[in-house]
């Protein structure tokens, strides 16, 4: 449903991408992780063309979506972000900032929109705080919010970078909790984290990248039990 074909982006003398091949096929979720400033989030950036990739394309569901051209604000609709920082907006209330994207992106009016925001705060166990601000909610609650706002686009591909890194330690379960329903209710998703129980439990894939390219990837007991190369297992052993 999303490949990325050779894809290369440079900053400077910077390779930050050299090279990614990666694909994401209906249903799945692929966990990457690697050590901090192997490209992770420039990887995932490039998918929504928030980075543009000097070279090599990003095909959803079936359009290289990086190609000179291409309706960008119509690609993006189709993939749902969520990012370490919740970046709600603080003067709206919970079911607000779900509706503000439905309202904008999808036109949707304003009863349908608070409709389906209200069905995706509740598919986060947040329909009870649909009237709360942000500052009135935990930062567990908030990501889970993050997660509705992405989640009510109804996109092909949702994207998480570091989704619990901001969490306080109790709070993280709550949200791992949310994106294990979403993969069980069939999302497709790619997930940058450092969470590595919640990748023996729920990735169908994991894909370890370092300075700018994946070095190996497979099931999440292959990639743990098994490591080929030495710079994965040396990752590894300095995490465990
Ligand atoms: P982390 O685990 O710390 O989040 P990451 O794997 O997500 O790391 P990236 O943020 O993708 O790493 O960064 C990859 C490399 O590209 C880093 O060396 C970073 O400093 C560099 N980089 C990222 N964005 C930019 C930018 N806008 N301008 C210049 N360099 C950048
Ligand atoms: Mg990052």
């Amino acid at each position: 449903i999303l490949e990325l074909i050779g894809l290369r982006k440079r900053f400077g003398a910077l390779d930050a991408l050299a090279d990614v091949s990666l694909s994401v096929a209906p249903g799945e979720l692929v966990f990457v992780l690697g050590p901090s400033g192997s490209g992770k989030s420039t990887m995932l950036r490039c998918c929504n063309l928030l980075e543009r990739p000097d070279e090599g394309a990003v095909v959803l569901e079936g359009r290289d979506i990086a190609a000179r051209g291409v309706d960008l604000d119509a690609a993006r609709k189709r993939i749902g972000m969520v990012f370490q920082a919740f970046n709600l907006y603080p003067h709206l209330s919970a079911l607000a900032n779900v509706t503000l994207a439905l309202r904008k992106a999808l036109r949707l009016p304003r009863a349908e929109a608070e409709a389906r925001g209200m069905a995706a705060l509740d598919r986060v166990g947040l329909a009870d705080k649909a009237r709360n601000m942000p500052g009135q909610l935990s930062g567990g609650q908030q990501q889970r919010v993050a997660i509705a706002r992405a989640m009510a686009l109804e996109p092909a591909v949702m994207l998480f970078d570091e989704p619990t890194s901001a969490l306080d330690p109790e709070l993280v379960d709550e949200v791992l909790a949310v994106m294990r329903e979403l993969r069980a209710a069939g999302m497709t998703m790619l997930v940058v984290s450092h969470e590595m129980r919640f990748a023996r439990a729920a990735a169908d894939r994991v894909v370890f990248m370092d300075r700018g390219a994946v070095v190996e990837q497979g099931p999440p007991e292959r990639i743990f039990e098994a490591p080929r190369s030495e710079r994965l297992r040396a990752f590894l052993s300095r995490r465990a």
